[in-house]
């Protein structure tokens, strides 16, 4: 296993089916979300010579299955302790985990290198969902992966940051003559819900940070998206910018996404290098 130099943000899968995301620089690592089952987040952290028990931290949005189903499993597994809010703590069930640390929404918290700041977002699970910045060496991530809308203090957060993970969950088009029954369409749609590729464009282009040099695309639907359709509006979104500096990465259920490295070029491989 070879350790990374600067800091590389890799989406190990995304969608409604299971979240899990690996940041990692030198010899420290931290998953963001396990909600793939333990197994297939080992797997796939074996596809990238990444060995599951040098991770050192599992830090949780919210307490929906979709980020959670392997998070207590992982932490037993590998002695890793989880991160999560009281609240989140309080609604998850069956947590049995190896040890908890808590977040605490607007207060900076250290986790293997990496400064954890969650926020509250716009999310309809039963305690407060979090979205995070996340100040490392090479520059700030903003992560936001289940937000209905996009919030005063999310634009103020993600303003300065270099790359962001942000949701592109729906086509609004593709949502409406869907097979989702009425009020399922109201929830994912609704401010609680999940952000659509068009609102995520309008962010794009209103309120995008210019220190921002990558996009993810996270949580596609694969019922209501097309991968092709989420990209291209979120390009078309640059463009109107006058922002060609931008790389986008689409993440996907289904495997791992490229990896992006914040500090440009690293060693061969499927890293993203920034355009800095
Ligand atoms: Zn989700
Ligand atoms: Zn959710």
């Amino acid at each position: 296993m070879e350790d990374v130099i600067g800091v590389r943000l890799t989406v190990l899968g995304s969608g409604s089916a299971g979240n899990a995301t690996l940041l990692q620089r030198g010899d420290q690592r931290v998953l963001i979300d396990v909600g793939l089952s333990y197994r297939e987040v080992a797997r796939r952290l074996d596809g990238i010579a990444v060995s599951p028990a040098s991770i050192g931290a599992v830090v949780i949005t919210h307490a929906h299955g979709d980020h959670t189903r392997g998070a207590a499993l992982f932490s037993r597994r590998h002695g890793v302790p989880v991160h999560a809010t009281a609240a989140t703590r309080a609604v998850w069930s069956n947590a049995n985990v190896s040890a908890w640390r808590d977040l605490q929404c607007d207060t900076p918290t250290d986790i293997c290198g990496f400064r954890f700041t969650p926020f509250e977002v716009s999310h309809d699970a039963a305690a407060a969902t979090v979205a995070f910045q996340i100040d490392t060496p090479d520059g700030a991530i903003g992560f936001a992966t289940d937000i209905g809308v996009v919030t005063p203090l999310l634009r103020a957060r993600f303003r300065h940051c270099r790359v962001l993970v942000m949701e592109s969950n729906h086509a609004t088009d593709l949502l409406q003559v869907g097979p989702y029954a009425r009020s399922t369409k109201a929830r994912i749609s609704g401010a609680r819900g999940h952000l659509s590729n068009e609102s995520l464009a309008l962010f794009v282009r209103e309120d995008l940070g210019r220190s921002v040099r990558c996009l993810v695309l996270a949580h596609l639907s694969r019922v209501n998206n097309v991968p092709e359709i989420a990209e291209m509006t979120c390009r078309e979104a640059l463009a109107a910018r006058g922002r060609h500096d931008v790389r986008v990465v689409v993440s996907r259920q289904d495997r791992v996404a490229e990896s992006v490295d914040l500090g440009g070029p690293g060693p061969a491989g499927r890293q993203v290098a920034l355009p800095f």
